[in-house]
């Protein structure tokens, strides 16, 4: 066999990868049959993937080798199983090794949906993304002070909050330093500003990521199609909005307090020790709300999203 060269998955669509070489180089791939011939429960590939392929005569390539994921964005898609077994639950990877992600809200219209944010930083928190980025857009139309405020919270979890507007660029060379190099997930609800802001770092930037998610939308329910769109700074960001729809994969309901990182310090000091922290006596994380350490309205997502899993539960 010839030798295996590393690459980039950069795009997928119709079964077939587009795998870049460091160099630069593209080659359209088919995933190795050998591959495809263990049972899987993921995508055997998805963009952002890491793999080795082998170069052909005729100059596509084949993808050998998918290297280990550092981070997994992903959901869960039912599928029917074959010969009518009935439905399966399995992971749709929407993009491996993302670095980041920036989980953009507008200051105000729309007023930003803290529910949603912290239903993102969840599962943020459960894709192993290293760097996760609250991106507050449109300040121009709002007080600062008050935005400051609602965002507190989560600059005292860690997070950091990035106030922007794209009509008059406050923030964006900082948007840009940010995506520089790295792989991104660029994400939010429809019109709080993503397209206008990937336009403000490079023009043309936001039509292009937009065409992707676009061209996906009208696709079929099975077909994949997604890409990692190239900075020319270097890096790259990926719009998905299959993650308005995200639900938390493969959470058990008892892990869910784990990925609010401003509960979970609480937990291993509840009286039980399968404390759901929503009655029982001696609950860490209520006293701590009550403390005021925990902020209300994020333990109030908590229970909302603990109460969504646990129906989902039900059902299996
Ligand atoms: P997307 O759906 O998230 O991609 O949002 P768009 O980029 O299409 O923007 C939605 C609307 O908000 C458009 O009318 C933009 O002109 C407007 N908009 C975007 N960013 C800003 C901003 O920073 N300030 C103000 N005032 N309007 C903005
Ligand atoms: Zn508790």
């Amino acid at each position: 066999m010839s030798q295996l060269l590393d690459g980039l998955v950069v795009k997928e669509q119709s079964g077939f990868f587009w795998v870049r070489l460091e160099e630069g180089k593209v080659y359209t791939c088919r995933l190795r049959g050998r591959l495809m011939e263990e049972a899987q429960s993921s995508d055997i590939a998805a963009i952002g993937d890491r793999v080795k392929i082998s170069v052909m005569d005729d100059g596509t390539g084949s993808i050998e080798e998918v290297m280990p994921r550092v981070s997994v964005l992903s959901r869960s898609a039912r599928t029917e199983g074959s010969r009518g077994a009935g439905q399966a639950e399995r992971e749709h990877v929407i993009i491996a090794n993302a670095e980041q992600s920036f989980f953009v809200f507008a200051a105000a219209q729309p007023a930003p949906s803290l529910k949603m944010l912290d239903r993102f930083l969840a599962i943020g928190e459960k894709s192993e993304i290293e760097k996760l980025v609250i991106v507050v857009n449109k300040i121009d139309l709002a007080d600062r002070e008050k935005t400051g405020e609602a965002f507190a919270p989560y600059v005292k979890m860690g997070y950091q909050v990035l106030y922007t507007s794209a009509l008059y660029g406050d923030g964006v060379d900082q948007l840009r330093e940010l995506l520089k190099d790295k792989i991104s997930v660029f994400t939010g609800p429809s019109g709080v500003g993503k397209t206008s802001l990937l336009n403000a770092v490079q023009p043309g930037l936001g039509r292009a990521v937009k065409e992707v998610s676009q061209r996906r939308e009208e696709g079929l329910h099975t077909t994949r199609d997604s890409e990692l769109i190239r900075l020319d700074a270097g890096g790259y960001v990926a719009d998905t909005p299959g993650l308005r729809q995200l639900t938390l994969w493969d959470v058990e309901p008892e892990e869910l307090d784990g990925y609010f990182i401003d509960i979970a310090p609480y937990v291993s000091d509840c009286r039980f020790n399968d404390c759901t922290h929503l009655n029982e006596p001696g609950c860490a994380v209520r006293q701590a709300v009550d403390r005021g350490e925990v902020s209300r309205a994020r333990y109030q997502s908590y229970l909302q999203l603990r109460e969504e899993l646990e129906e989902a539960y039900v059902l299996y």
